[in-house]
């Protein structure tokens, strides 16, 4: 299980769940921010911070972001060959600066 940023954070991005994680597992692409699965502890914290109401627990989000946030990670972004895969960290990477087919296409 993991937490899921759905639509309304697209043109928003105003960072305030990236505050909250105490895993520093959202990463930030151009127009919207994605949790990685595999580094997300399921705290909540970036729910209850979120002025937009666009996070919720998996089991409960719209699965089109559900799997969205998923590509983001484990499949090649646009204009990239690799997947971003686990890296550990959103604050050391940086903006990652792109977003999916499907936020892209909004
Ligand atoms: S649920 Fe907790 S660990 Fe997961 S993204 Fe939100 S703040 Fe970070
Ligand atoms: S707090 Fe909500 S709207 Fe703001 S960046 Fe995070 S998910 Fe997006």
């Amino acid at each position: 299980m993991a937490y899921v940023i759905g639509a309304s954070c697209v043109d928003i991005m105003d960072r305030s769940c990236v505050e909250e994680c105490p895993v520093d597992c959202i990463y930030e692409g151009e127009r919207k921010l994605y949790i990685n699965p595999a580094e997300c502890i399921d705290c909540g914290a970036c729910e209850t911070a979120c002025p937009e109401q666009a996070i919720t627990v998996d089991r409960l989000a719209e699965a089109t972001f559900r799997d969205d946030n998923r590509r983001f990670f484990e499949e090649p972004l646009p204009g990239r060959t690799t997947p971003l895969g686990t890296p550990g960290g959103a604050g050391g990477l940086g903006p990652v600066g792109v977003d999916t087919p499907l936020v892209n296409a909004r």
